[in-house]
C-alpha cells in the first residue's frame, strides 16, 4: 500500500517527467511518459569508478578493432554465408576507402553480480575461504545506436530536483546529452566544409522519438547545427553524391549518425539498402561507421573474451581488467569440459539452460533465447547455422528493491539493474584524437524479466545514488 505522501511523489514526479520530456509514444500512438524508476540505484564507489575508467580503453579496443578488416572478415564471412542479413551489411563495404574520421558513440552495459571467490592467497585473513562478492559483468558494448543520452540527463534532473525537495536520495551528477552533443559539434566542424547538417537516419515508425528530438534540438540551441531526418530508403530517393560529399535535400551532410540501419525491420527493401551503400560511398563522418558497427556483433564479442585473441589488440594490463568484466561466452559447436567428462553443448545445456543466454547477431533487443526457450530452438538449429550465434553464461544480478513507474502505474518490485557507460571517442586515419567518459544510463527491471528494453516497456530508467 502506498501512503498519501508517496501518492503525491509518484504524481509529482509522473507531472515533471512529461514536462522535462521524458516521453514515448504507446502502440497505439497515445504519448504517455518514459518508464522510470524513484529508487535510485545504489552501488560500490569502487565498482563505479572501475565501470568508468574502462570506458575509454573499451573505446580504442573498439577503433583497432574496427580498423582490422581481415579480422572482421574471418569471424564474420562465414556466418554472412547462412545470414543474409549480416552479408546485406558486408555487402555494404564500398572497395574504396571513402572516408578519414571515425566518432564512435557506444554504450557499454554492465550488470553487478554477487559471484562467489575462492581465496588461496596465503597469509590473508579470508585464506582457503570462499567469499561473497559484488563484480562487474559486461552485457554488451552497443556501437550502435546508444540510445538515451537526452532522457536519461532529464531524468538526473528530475531525480535532483526531487531530492532538493527531500523526496529521494542525493544522485550522481550525470550528463551524457552534453557530451554527445559537443562530440557532434566537434564532428561536424571537423568536417572541412561550412554550413553543413547532421543527418539522423530513423526508422519508419520511430517509438524512441523524443530521445532523438532532444539531442538534436540541444545541438541546434547549443551549436546552431540543423539536423535532417531520414529512413535509409528515403536517402536512396533524397541523397545524391556530389563531389565525394553525400547531400540530401540539397544540404551537405557532415555527420551521419544512425538510431537505424542495425535491424532487418531497417531495409524493408533494395532500396534501404542502396541507400546504406550511398552513404557508405560517401566522405560523410559516420556514427558509427560500417566496420564500427561489425565490431560490435555479438560474435565479436564472444570471441574478444578469448585472452589470446585480446592480447592482439590491448596490453597486458588492460586485458587483465577487461578479463575480469567479462561472462563466460562459448559456441554451440563448442565441446564442454564439466566435472561429467567433456560433452556437447546441447548435452549440457539439456541440464543447464537457465545458466545462459543464446544470442543470434542482432540488435536492438527481443532476439535472445533465455532458458527452456534456448532447448526448444535447438533442434531446428542446423549445423552449418550453429555458428550464427553465441552462447553467454546467463550473468545473476544483486536483487533489489525499486519504485516503478510504468504509464502513469507506481509499483515496487523485486528488480536487478543494467548500468551502461556511455563511450565517445573521436579517430583519424585509425589515431585516437579524443577519448573520454560520457555518463551512465541505469535501466531497472523486475528480476524475472528477461530483456532490458525501455521504450519496450521492460525496463525503468534510473539513476546512481550518491556515495556515502
Ligand atoms: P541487444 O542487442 O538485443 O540489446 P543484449 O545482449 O544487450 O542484446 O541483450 C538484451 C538484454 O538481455 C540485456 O539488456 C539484458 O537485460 C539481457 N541479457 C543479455 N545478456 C545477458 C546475460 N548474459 N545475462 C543476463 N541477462 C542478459
Ligand atoms: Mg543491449
Amino acid at each position: 500500500m502506498q501512503t498519501q505522501e508517496q501518492k503525491d511523489l509518484i504524481q509529482n514526479a509522473i507531472e515533471q517527467a512529461k514536462l522535462h520530456g521524458i516521453l514515448k509514444y504507446l502502440t497505439e500512438g497515445e504519448l504517455t511518459h518514459a518508464p522510470f524508476s524513484l529508487s535510485p540505484y545504489t552501488m560500490t564507489e569502487s565498482v563505479f569508478e572501475e565501470m568508468a575508467e574502462l570506458t575509454v580503453p573499451f573505446s580504442e579496443l573498439m577503433i583497432r578493432v574496427s580498423r582490422n578488416t581481415d579480422f572482421l572478415a574471418h569471424h564474420l564471412e562465414p556466418i554472412a554465408a547462412i545470414d543474409p542479413f549480416l552479408k546485406m551489411l558486408l555487402d555494404c563495404r564500398s572497395k574504396e576507402i571513402t572516408q578519414s574520421k571515425q566518432l564512435l558513440v557506444h554504450r557499454n552495459d554492465f550488470f553487478i553480480a554477487n559471484v562467489k571467490q575462492y581465496n588461496d592467497k596465503q597469509n590473508s585473513p579470508t585464506a582457503n575461504k570462499i567469499t561473497e562478492g559484488a563484480v562487474l559483468r559486461q552485457v554488451e558494448l552497443n556501437t550502435v545506436s546508444a540510445s538515451f543520452p537526452f532522457l536519461m540527463t532529464r531524468l538526473n534532473q528530475l531525480h535532483k530536483n526531487l531530492f532538493e525537495q527531500n523526496k529521494l536520495p542525493e544522485v550522481i551528477q550525470n550528463n551524457p546529452l552534453d557530451a554527445v552533443v559537443d562530440a557532434f559539434a566537434h564532428a561536424v566542424k571537423n568536417y572541412g566544409i561550412s554550413d553543413c547538417v547532421m543527418l539522423v537516419i530513423v526508422q519508419p515508425d520511430e517509438k524512441n522519438i523524443f530521445d532523438q528530438l532532444g539531442l538534436e534540438q540541444h545541438l541546434s540551441v547549443k551549436y546552431r547545427i540543423a539536423t535532417v531526418r531520414k529512413t535509409l530508403t528515403e536517402i536512396h530517393t533524397d541523397g545524391k553524391l556530389r563531389q565525394g560529399n553525400l547531400v540530401v535535400d540539397g544540404k551537405t551532410v557532415a555527420v551521419t549518425y544512425y538510431r537505424a540501419g542495425y535491424t532487418p525491420d531497417d531495409f524493408p527493401a533494395q532500396e534501404a539498402f542502396k541507400g546504406r551503400q550511398l552513404i557508405e560511398a560517401s566522405s560523410t563522418i559516420q556514427v558509427p561507421d560500417l566496420a564500427m558497427q561489425l565490431s560490435g556483433m555479438k560474435k565479436i564479442q564472444q570471441v574478444l573474451t578469448k585472452k589470446e585473441v585480446l592480447a592482439d589488440f590491448v596490453s597486458a594490463e588492460i586485458s587483465g581488467r577487461f578479463l575480469k568484466t567479462f561472462a563466460k561466452m562459448h559456441t554451440l559447436d563448442e565441446i564442454f569440459n564439466t566435472s561429467e567428462g567433456e560433452v556437447s553443448a546441447a548435452e549440457w545445456l539439456s541440464k543447464h539452460a537457465d545458466d545462459y543466454v543464446l544470442k543470434p547477431q542482432r540488435e536492438g533487443g527481443g532476439n535472445n533465447y533465455f532458458g527452456s526457450d534456448i532447448l526448444k530452438l535447438l533442434p531446428s538449429i542446423k549445423k552449418e547455422e550453429q555458428k550464427a550465434y553465441v552462447l553467454m553464461e546467463k550473468i545473476q544480478a544483486v536483487p533489489h528493491s525499486s519504485l516503478q513507474v510504468v504509464n502513469g502505474q507506481a509499483e515496487t518490485l523485486n528488480c536487478v539493474s543494467e548500468i551502461g557507460r556511455f563511450g565517445i571517442c573521436f579517430a583519424e586515419n585509425g589515431e585516437v584524437k579524443n577519448n573520454l567518459d560520457a555518463g551512465y544510463l541505469v535501466r531497472t527491471k523486475a528480476k524475472n524479466v528477461n530483456e532490458g528494453g525501455v521504450c519496450a516497456g521492460f525496463a525503468c530508467l534510473n539513476t546512481i545514488a550518491r556515495f556515502d
